[in-house]
């Protein structure tokens, strides 16, 4: 092809005389172009050179493509790219997958209280790291520290980026050229970057391995204890669950050896939450105030798990540890933003009113949905989705399970109900279904769900929004995405 293009190029230069209609179609000037009426309304709403630089891809593809063009067609053409460049890469997507908190998808979305706080924080110069009764300068960490103690129980605590960021920055507070204890069974990988051992080696701690895989003994530790020992380090699994003969050592007695051996106990409880969530269905989680009362010196935990806001990693415990750790430079590579402080002091603001949590935060308000609320949700939708995908199709109401995601109760599933498209009467089923998902994944606000029996299911426990789902349905392109597919 290049070489071809190359060939008519350079065989015929621009001497507009010896061109033929037939290997060169008429094609405007850019800047005749530029004079279309689209054009000006184009050059107004993205900027001039945007535009002319779009007008000139438009001009260029159809001298390529040996097609003819006219100025009209070149500024829609233009209209098109710049539609396209301009759109977001971080596009908003239904999340129908059935995992609450889905890693991939952003985890927690954000209490309305929050995104209004976030959103004044950007607007306005906020007293962030201001002690306005003295007119001096103060600590961000002072803007939660009081919340979070109140709703832990916590001595002190501090904030950093992510629970990564805790968790390294704790380790290499407390342990740095010294060894840390961990047991075998809890030498957790988490999506792949998060590895334990990998993050104790960047924390500059040494790895102290002890018991096995599936059972892990107080003596194990006892055994291990040494002058080199900088902390013991307890770590929630938080996407496993090791079940048959077992044993761990509870926190309880941990934290007794801990004490009687003056070295400080890590419980990195991952999700972590501040309510329990029985209430929910779901086996209980240790909240972060029963890893406390249960003698953890220093508990992590992350912001947009089961917390239900921004991205963070807390650290809570002992004020004299919780000190050190803000003394480590690395804490200053590590910091949270203005923005996302004021999204977190919101969201924990609303635990301090826990009977209205299942009202205010999507997290909750996802955990507590009852089946009936997502059957009628599943009713109203039923014909919207099958009047859309047609007779290729067929679409009907499914039991599904959701899951909370992001390694919280990682096992556990509570039942919902979903959406279940098929293809009626394809030769390749998968291969239907396949270009099916991609149709939903390629609309305005794509559209995620799951590939499960030979159907693709969308979980509705944690769509809100019906009316913006049903509108977003009318640019389905079933044509190219999936009954192409499907009659193949
Ligand atoms: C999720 C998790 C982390 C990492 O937390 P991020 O907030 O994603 O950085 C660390 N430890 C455990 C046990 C986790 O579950």
């Amino acid at each position: 092809m290049a070489r071809s293009e190359l060939t008519s190029n350079n065989g015929a230069p621009s001497e507009p005389g010896s061109t033929t209609p037939e290997a060169h179609p008429h094609l405007p000037s850019v800047h005749v172009a530029a004079q279309t009426a689209l054009a000006c309304r184009l050059a107004e709403q993205y900027g001039r050179k945007p535009t002319m630089n779009a007008l000139r891809k438009a001009i260029a593809d159809a001298r390529t493509e040996k097609r003819p063009l006219t100025q009209d067609e070149a500024a829609e053409a233009a209209a098109c790219h710049l539609a396209a460049a301009s759109a977001s890469k971080l596009k908003t997507v239904y999340n129908l997958t059935g995992t609450i908190l889905h890693t991939n998808l952003g985890r927690a979305l954000l209490a309305e209280e929050a995104v209004e706080a976030a959103n004044r924080a950007m607007r306005n110069p906020v007293a962030l790291e201001y002690d306005l009764s003295g007119g001096r300068r103060g600590e961000r960490d002072d803007i939660i520290r009081g919340l979070l103690c109140a709703l832990t129980g916590a001595e002190d605590a501090t904030l950093v980026n992510n629970n990564a960021a805790a968790v390294l920055l704790t380790l290499n507070t407390l342990a740095a050229g010294r060894s840390v204890i961990v047991s075998r069974g809890e030498l957790i990988e988490i999506g792949g970057a998060f590895r334990m051992p990998d993050i104790m080696a960047s924390a500059g701690v040494r790895l102290t391995e002890v018991g096995t895989t599936n059972r892990t003994h107080l003596r194990d530790y006892e055994g291990a204890i040494g002058p080199e020992t900088g902390a013991l380090l307890k770590v929630h699994t938080s996407n496993y669950r090791i079940e048959g003969f077992t044993k761990a050592v509870p926190a309880r007695e941990l934290s007794a050896l801990a004490k009687k051996n003056n070295i400080p106990l890590v419980d990195d409880l991952g999700s972590g939450t501040l309510v329990g969530l029985s209430p929910f269905g779901l086996p209980d989680e240790p909240t972060v105030s029963e890893a406390l009362q249960a003698g953890a010196d220093l508990v992590t935990f992350s912001g947009d798990k089961l917390l239900g806001g921004p991205q963070a990693g807390f650290v809570v415990g002992r004020r004299d540890l919780i000190e050190k750790i803000n003394k480590n430079p690395m804490k200053r590579a590590m910091r949270a933003d203005k923005i996302r402080l004021a999204a977190i002091e919101a969201t924990l603001r609303l635990y301090q009113d826990p009977d209205r949590l299942t009202e205010r935060l999507p997290t909750y308000r996802a955990l507590a949905r009852s089946l009936d609320d997502i059957r009628a949700c599943a009713d109203r939708l039923l014909p919207a989705v099958a009047a859309k995908l047609g007779e290729d199709f067929s679409v009907s109401i499914a039991d599904c399970e959701s899951q909370v995601g992001s390694g919280a109760a990682p096992t556990a599933t509570l039942p919902s109900l979903g959406l279940a498209v098929r293809p009626v009467g394809a030769q390749s089923a998968g291969k239907a279904l396949g270009g099916l998902a991609a149709a939903f994944r390629s609309l305005p606000a794509p559209v995620v769900g799951r590939v499960k029996d030979q159907a693709l299911i969308f979980d509705l426990r944690c769509l809100e929004d019906e009316a913006g789902f049903v509108d977003n349905l009318s640019s389905l392109d079933i044509e190219e995405g999936a009954g192409g597919a499907a009659r193949k």
